[in-house]
């Protein structure tokens, strides 16, 4: 909310650890002497190693014993903001302007940066659903304004709700028949590509993952099964194990001459079954 006379900050993510799954929430405190009253050693950040002595300011999950400073903190937070959550997209009962001809709620589970704003993720559901952004209105609540689509959605966690509205003009209201038949035909497309997407998440392809031979090593291939949703990152983490690549060395993937963003999943890659894919080091990497 902006107050008047302040300045807002942007909205920025709750800190997080980076356990899988979304990470736990970091409690920040101020670091007291205790642990080295009680004879353990002192913590230490875990990315920048910086001891956390008494008086500074730390952020800890204690289920990870994670701890972070301030500074690392911030950045971690900004890392945070493109990493993908699961937003919880609830699509209202369409209203029943004649007897029987309204649409039931839904729900959907959609992947999306926790940076993103409101016009990324109506791009997002038009790549999932085909459902055209024109016809997308979020809100956060039933009682809330619109939202447009530069505003951020600011949800930061698994599971968390933002409403939709599908319909031509959500404004206008002297369209009768003419607006509930456009939205009947929508409600049915829309219910049509959701059941192709769980159509999706049944499905497995075999894929042959192929590490070239180097100077020090022969050539290795495996075949892994893999979901059609299943994202490029996961693919990367079965290769690095079945071919058992030493180390930390940076991988990535290639098909059809494209390496292969970590984000995307194999089925939107175009990926499918009996699909041969080429591992390689990872050279152009800077992190
Ligand atoms: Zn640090
Ligand atoms: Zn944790």
């Amino acid at each position: 909310m902006v107050e008047d006379g302040f300045a807002s900050l942007p909205w920025r993510p709750t800190p997080r650890c980076d356990a899988e799954g979304g990470g736990h929430v970091l409690e920040g405190k101020s670091a007291t002497g205790s642990w080295a009253f009680l004879g353990a050693s002192s913590k230490a950040c875990q990315r920048c190693s910086k001891a956390l002595v008494a008086g500074t300011l730390r952020y800890s999950c204690k289920r990870c014993n994670y701890h972070l400073c301030d500074s690392c903190t911030a950045v971690r937070v900004e890392e945070m903001l493109r990493e993908e959550m699961t937003l919880t997209v609830y699509r209202e009962a369409e209203p029943e302007i004649l007897p029987g001809l309204g649409a039931d709620d839904d729900t959907l589970q959609v992947r999306i940066e926790r940076g993103a704003n409101v016009g990324q993720l109506k791009a997002r559901i038009f790549a999932l659903y085909g459902l055209s952004p024109a016809l997308q209105a979020f809100r956060r609540d039933v009682d809330s304004k619109t939202l447009g689509d530069q505003e951020l959605l600011a949800y930061d966690e698994d599971g968390d709700v933002v409403h939709l509205r599908i319909g031509p003009n959500f404004a206008a209201g002297g369209i009768g028949g003419l607006l509930q038949g456009a939205t009947e035909a929508m409600s049915s497309v829309f219910a049509a590509m959701e059941g192709q997407r769980q159509e999706l998440e049944r499905t497995e392809y075999t894929l042959s993952l192929l590490m070239p031979e180097t100077a020090a090593l022969p050539e290795r291939r495996c075949r892994i099964p893999v979901m059609a949703t299943a994202r490029v990152a996961e693919l990367l983490d079965m290769a690095r194990l079945e071919l058992n690549v030493e180390g930390e060395e940076p991988l990535a993937l290639e098909f059809a001459g494209q390496k292969l963003p970590t984000t995307a999943s194999v089925h939107a890659l175009g990926l499918r079954d009996g699909d041969t894919v080429l591992v390689f080091p990872d050279v152009g990497r800077t992190d």
